[in-house]
């Protein structure tokens, strides 16, 4: 399969709508190149996000020791350092934040989509994570905010991991026919070998 052909799969969060950055966000991810091919907005029940989170059997751990090793960087003290009673506790908190308000899902696709989304949306703390990023730009949440009120990160926006996870993630929020298959005008100057008919 070509490239161009990469899907995966974006939510702008509820902090993220309240935030009224939906067009910014899209805006990113457009002015790249990327092209929308389903998207709608609604409200997840507390089961659609726990099987999202957790349809990677490797979420829990990974995301538990990744946790750890950013409390381990910054000289913070964790309850526990066990990633499993870490996940457990970041779960029920994920679950409130998200089924909190409307949310905007969506799949883009292009060239290495989910490399590229993932840059551009920037790493998990918005304190942290790189200026010029979604998450480093538009919020200011921390580890330590989150943690002390018992609450998940505000981040505005999910975007899929790795090309397994963008595949199982857009099954889970779209049906087959719900993402679209078309050519936007602007693909001939990303992919095209030639750059033909642009003179008249
Ligand atoms: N999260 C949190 N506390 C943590 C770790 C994660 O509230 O200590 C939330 C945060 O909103 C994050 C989501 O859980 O975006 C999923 O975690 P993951 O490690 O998969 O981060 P992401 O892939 O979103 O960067
Ligand atoms: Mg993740």
């Amino acid at each position: 399969m070509h490239p161009k052909f990469e899907r995966t799969l974006v939510i702008i969060k509820p902090d993220g709508v309240q935030r009224s950055l939906i067009g910014e966000i899209i805006g990113r991810f457009e002015k790249l190149g990327l092209k929308m091919v389903a998207a709608k907005m609604c409200v997840p029940t507390a089961e659609h996000v726990e099987k999202h989170y957790t349809l990677d059997p490797e979420w829990r751990r990974i995301t538990g020791e990744k946790r750890v090793k950013a409390a381990k960087e910054k000289g913070e003290k964790l309850a526990t350092e066990d990633p499993f009673e870490i996940t457990a506790k970041i779960l029920e908190v994920l679950i409130k934040y998200m089924t909190s308000g409307p949310v905007v899902a969506m799949v883009w696709q292009g060239a290495h989509a989910t490399e590229l989304v993932r840059k551009i949306v920037g790493g998990t703390e918005p304190r942290s994570s790189d200026v010029g990023t979604i998450r480093g730009d538009y919020v200011l949440d921390s580890y330590v905010m989150a943690d002390t009120d018992s609450r998940a990160i505000r981040n505005l926006v999910h975007a899929s991991g790795t090309a397994k996870e963008s595949e199982a993630e857009i099954k889970h929020w779209f049906k087959d026919d719900e993402v679209l298959d078309y050519k936007l005008v602007q693909e001939s100057i990303l992919y095209d070998v030639n750059l033909d008919g642009i003179f008249e």
